[in-house]
């Protein structure tokens, strides 16, 4: 674990690889927050957000917390008991939103999947959506890898009229997404996926209309993760407690940078890195799912020893891919393409995954 022994390479989720200047700025002495100079960070970093998510017409609540932070406060301050939701339960954060709901006690119903399961019009058209005040999904099921059909989940929502909230945390820059085009509601996003910072801070975008309408009318039942008061509070460009300062400002850098480069430009980075990796793969006949992916990770599908190679990755060469837990422990492993990689790494992955297999 000794970063000044060993050169670590991630191909994880998050934590991803950092790029030199985010680390910088995250070498630095921190500034006192409580001042003009701060808001004026915080309500730039909105404005550059805004431009990047598609939304005009919003706020950015920022929390202090990991991406489960955001994914409970949307949960608690939009919905009450009378509000029942569909959540897309394709894997481990689909479930999460099950969870936050039973927790919440918000009524709802889900779309459940099997592991190689891909989401289809027909899981659609056999539910009601006349009865849902919202949709809940994750864009990107992240502990699988399949990318929901975004155009589709989007006409179903507004043929029932109901709020689109996108839990994009693994899918912002790496896949294509706007919110004005794309009619989503609210946006639950985190720093240490795509936007490649350390883990600790998570921001919900929400159109100004689904504020006023879902959120600001509701009594708290949550203080440290109410959007109300994280909303009202930024209209000066401060959050209700001490945020992680040092986060904020490796995300200022890396708004800046993101814009500097032009977020199709990002995106493609990222895309050209998930496709090369691909079609190396295909040469080393190794089986991904059939279900379609986002850019930012590649499940592969192995025989019983994703475990192992793993481990061996990890122990021999301290290069990291993320291991599956549960029943797909040992047949997945997923290999980030997020964060400062470059397409010669991947050279050096697949020799090593040729070895193995
Ligand atoms: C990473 C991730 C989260 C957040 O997980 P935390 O560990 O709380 O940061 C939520 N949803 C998705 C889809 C993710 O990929």
């Amino acid at each position: 674990m000794d970063k000044g022994v060993v050169n670590l390479k991630l191909f994880t989720v998050g934590p991803v690889e950092m790029y030199p200047e985010t680390l910088k700025v995250a070498s630095e002495q921190l500034p006192y927050f409580r001042t003009d100079d701060f808001s004026k960070i915080m309500l730039e970093n909105q404005i550059r957000l805004k431009r990047l998510l598609g939304l005009q017409d919003g706020c950015i609540a920022t929390l202090t917390g990991s991406g489960s932070s955001a994914m409970e406060s949307v949960i608690a301050c939009s919905f009450d008991t009378e509000d029942r939701v569909l959540i897309i339960n394709g894997g481990s954060f689909g479930e999460r939103f099950t969870k936050l709901c039973q927790v919440y006690h918000i009524p709802y119903d889900e779309i459940t999947l099997s592991f190689n399961e891909t989401l289809t019009e027909e899981h659609l058209l056999s539910v009601n959506g006349n009865q849902y005040r919202a949709l809940l999904v994750n864009i990107h099921e992240t502990s699988t890898g399949q990318l929901y059909d975004i155009e589709m989940l989007s006409a179903f929502t507004k043929k029932y009229h109901m709020y689109f909230i996108v839990d994009a945390i693994s899918s912002f820059l790496a896949d294509p997404y706007h919110m004005d085009a794309y009619g989503i509601d609210c946006t639950i996003l985190s720093s240490q996926k795509a936007l490649a910072l350390s883990p600790g801070i998570s921001m919900v975008a929400m159109q100004t209309s689904f504020y006023e309408e879902m959120v600001e009318p509701k009594a708290d039942k949550t203080m440290y993760l109410s959007l109300k008061e994280h909303i009202k509070n930024m209209e000066r460009g401060q959050t209700p407690n001490t945020p992680a300062v040092g986060i904020i400002l490796e995300l200022q850098q890396r708004l800046m940078m993101i814009e500097n480069q032009g977020i199709a430009v990002v995106q493609k980075e990222i895309q050209d890195r998930a496709f090369y990796f691909r079609e190396k793969l295909s040469q080393l006949h190794i089986q991904l799912p059939s279900f379609p992916l986002s850019n930012a990770i590649t499940p592969i599908l192995l025989n019983d020893n994703a475990e192992k190679i793993y481990r061996y990755l990890k122990e021999i060469h301290a290069i990291y891919v993320t291991p599956s837990g549960g029943t797909y422990k040992n047949r997945l492993l997923r290999i980030g393409h997020l964060g400062n990689l470059k397409l010669s790494d991947y050279d050096e992955l697949c020799s090593l995954l040729k070895e193995c297999i």
